[in-house]
């Protein structure tokens, strides 16, 4: 039995009594969201112990084969602000102020994430955040991490998570007041919910076609970037698609999004050299020239699957709660993920508040149900948004349409900041907007201009008058509000 672990602490309960946060807590789990919410909850004066299956990244190079770089934007930053770590998280951020397309033939153009200059999203290395996070939980005396430590399942009715030491190989018990699931799309926890059966669990998984393999634009010899560093690079090709994001040493992390088994060049059949130069030389000849160890890291990168996990419910009376991926893994393509999983930790803070007033009644099990109630349509929300934007990245954003619409939505948005907004934007840098309210406003307000284009009734040119904009503005809005009143009768 590890000494450690909370089974001898509970006798003793009230003498470890850290305020009104009494109750011990388990997270499992130390990745983006479990070192968040151990950090917040630390702040909040519980005793919080957080056990890791990999070793401590802050030690050991663990990033390959995980996407190394990540956009942060404003409901990450929100949440970060929240635990006091916004600062020092922006001090390892490449701003990204829009998107650069590159065709076939090397041309490029760029396309802004928003009309208003402060609206940008950020390159992050996804270890120096999570090793910035870990840093300030583990300066709380009421927090411990224990790395190289799986959990293998949890007994989930009496709160009992089981773990084995990857270094002992011994295993052992570890019993919690309440036990948080934090360990990502492949949850331990979430399994245990499946297997105990123990209540009627809701919960499935959606493969895209796609899978993604990371590659590397090394910075040139003088350490700088290669291609704009300002920019999230897309190279859209329809059925497949390359992207490239910053690092602060200046390289780019370069990812490719291709189908296994589908299409003419495809993950299976890429399988020699010659297949993988010929890939490359055809579809993304400018890349190719700044990506030097393409053949090795082709063959010796993982292939990533891409999925999304939606489950219901996500706690189990007053003992369980899953959080992050665990319970909401999505697709990459709207650079969500960990940015929700940042939000759902905001969301419990605000609910923890809610309920801690009354501490008398304080229960788990209402601070749960309350999370979900709150949580769950925003995280549906964002699950079928990074799905549309998946068709979006690799189709749309080169057809001359789409172009026509951002260009009026920049146009929009710098001209009238407070009355149209984007749905990237009410997505992306609308933190006060549930992703839920974002994802309807957006569909309507793109349906809405979309319509008008088409039938010819909005025109554009390149320098508009803000009296011209304003006929176009008038337009949109009579026109989503019709589209969302006719949603809300249908019933969407
Ligand atoms: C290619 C790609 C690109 C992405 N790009 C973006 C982006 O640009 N922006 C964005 O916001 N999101 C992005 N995401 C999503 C983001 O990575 C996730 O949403 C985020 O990592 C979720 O955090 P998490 O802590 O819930 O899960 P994870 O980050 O997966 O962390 C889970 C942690 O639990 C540990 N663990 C797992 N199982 C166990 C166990 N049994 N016992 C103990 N510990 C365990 C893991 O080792 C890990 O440390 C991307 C994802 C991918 C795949």
């Amino acid at each position: 039995m590890n000494k450690n672990n909370f089974i001898e602490n509970r006798k003793s309960k009230k003498a470890l009594s850290l305020g009104k946060g009494w109750d011990r807590i388990l997270i499992i789990g130390a990745g983006l969201c479990g070192s968040l919410l151990a950090l917040r909850l630390a702040q909040r004066g519980y005793k919080v112990e957080v056990y890791e299956s990999r070793p401590d990244l802050r030690k050991v190079d663990i990033s390959a084969g995980r996407s190394i770089n990540l956009a942060l934007s404003d409901r990450g930053l929100k949440a970060l602000r929240l635990c006091g770590m916004e600062e020092k998280a922006r001090e390892i951020c490449i701003p990204m102020f829009g998107r650069l397309m590159h065709d076939r033939e090397g041309n490029t153009f760029s396309s802004n994430y928003s009309g208003s200059a402060n609206e940008y999203i950020n390159s992050i290395s996804r270890g120096d955040l999570n090793a910035i996070l870990l840093d300030e939980a583990e300066k709380h005396e009421n927090v411990t991490l224990h790395f190289n430590k799986k959990c293998k399942k949890v007994a989930i009715e009496k709160n009992i998570a089981h773990f084995i030491d990857y270094k002992t190989k011994e295993e052992f018990p570890v019993i919690a007041d309440v036990i948080f699931g934090a360990d990502g799309a492949g949850s331990s926890l979430r399994k245990s919910y499946l297997s105990e059966r123990k209540f009627l669990f809701s919960y499935s998984q959606n493969y895209l076609n796609h899978g993604y393999k990371e590659l590397e634009i090394p910075a040139d010899t003088n350490g700088n970037h290669q291609i704009s560093k300002e920019h999230l690079h897309i190279w859209p090709r329809g059925d497949f698609m390359l992207i490239a994001l910053p690092n602060m040493d200046g390289s780019f992390t370069v990812t490719l999004f291709l189908s296994y088994n589908e299409g003419e060049f495809n993950f299976e059949n890429l399988t020699s050299e010659e297949k993988i130069t010929a890939f490359f030389e055809k579809e993304f000849p400018d890349a190719l020239e700044l990506i030097p160890n393409i053949l090795e890291e082709f063959t010796n990168n993982p292939t990533g699957p891409l999925g999304t996990i939606k489950c219901n419910p996500w706690s189990y009376q007053n003992k369980t709660l899953l959080m992050g991926d665990s319970s909401h893994a999505i697709v990459p393509f709207y650079g969500q993920g960990m940015n929700a999983s940042f939000e759902d930790v905001f969301v419990l803070d605000e609910i923890l508040s809610y309920f801690e007033k009354s501490e008398e009644n304080f229960d788990w099990e209402t601070v749960f149900k309350a999370y979900q109630k709150k949580r769950k349509k925003d995280t549906d929300a964002i699950a079928d948004l990074a799905i549309d934007n998946f068709f979006e990245m690799r189709d749309h954003v080169a057809n001359p349409l789409f172009k026509e619409k951002r260009k009026i939505e920049m146009d929009l948005e710098k001209t009238f900041p407070k009355q149209y907004m984007s749905k990237y934007s009410l997505v992306t840098f609308n933190e006060d907007i549930g992703y839920n309210e974002a994802m309807k406003r957006g569909r309507a307000q793109d349906k809405a201009l979309l319509n008008l284009i088409s039938g010819d009734e909005v025109h554009t040119h390149l320098e508009m008058t803000k009296e011209e904009l304003q006929v176009i503005l008038d337009k949109v809005i009579t026109e989503t509000n019709t589209i969302l009143q006719e949603d809300k009768i249908a019933g969407l």
